[in-house]
């Protein structure tokens, strides 16, 4: 099984969600075959972020991708989760620590008619090693024939989607880890409109 997070990137009914202050941006990584870009820009230098309200889970979504983790998430997830290449540390003002993951990207096959894709009418190719072509409007749900990920990764073909596995759920769990609501990616419907 497959899931992908549910939350809300900017609903703080109950925890916060954060923003990074000041940030300064790298570049984005391209694709070797078509060019285009496959990552959003990387965030470098000092990282300082603050939260909507006081209330801090152990994960945190908001604009900070692909989310932040509490330093007790992190030092569970750092040493059991496949797929991380590698942890920034991030800062409040009250100097709190939290880490922002980066995780590997992983491109699928994706059963495209089977998951209700809808395309942006163009002449672009759906490119054959990022998996990306034109604008994906709608979908009602992702069926994958075939992909190769460790427990986490960013789904190359929708690079603003995280997918992970049971492990990670698991380790959600037993640890009774805060802001974390998961759902079946086959049951996942596009987040924004057509
Ligand atoms: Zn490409």
């Amino acid at each position: 099984m497959i899931y992908t997070f549910k939350n809300m990137l900017f609903n703080d009914k109950v925890y916060a969600y954060s923003d990074p202050i000041d940030p300064v941006y790298g570049s984005a990584e391209k694709c070797r075959v078509c060019g285009g870009f496959t990552s959003s820009l990387e965030w470098i230098g000092e990282k300082y972020v603050k939260f909507s309200k006081k209330t801090v889970g152990d994960f945190t979504f908001g604009s900070c991708f692909p989310f932040l983790l509490s330093e007790r998430a992190f030092l569970l997830i750092r040493d059991s989760v496949k797929g991380i290449l590698g942890f920034r540390e991030v800062h409040d003002k009250t100097n709190r620590r939290f880490y922002c993951p980066k995780i590997e990207t992983c491109v699928a096959r994706i059963d495209e008619e089977k998951s209700g894709f809808i395309r942006a009418k163009s002449d672009l190719a759906v490119c054959s090693s990022c998996g990306i072509g034109a604008t994906i409007k709608h979908y009602d749900k992702i069926v994958i024939d075939e992909i190769q990920m460790q427990d986490i990764c960013i789904l190359g073909n929708l690079p603003g989607t995280t997918l992970f596995n049971e492990n990670l759920l698991q380790l959600v769990r037993d640890n009774k880890l805060t802001n974390v609501e998961e759902i079946e990616i086959t049951k996942y419907k596009c987040p924004w409109g057509q």
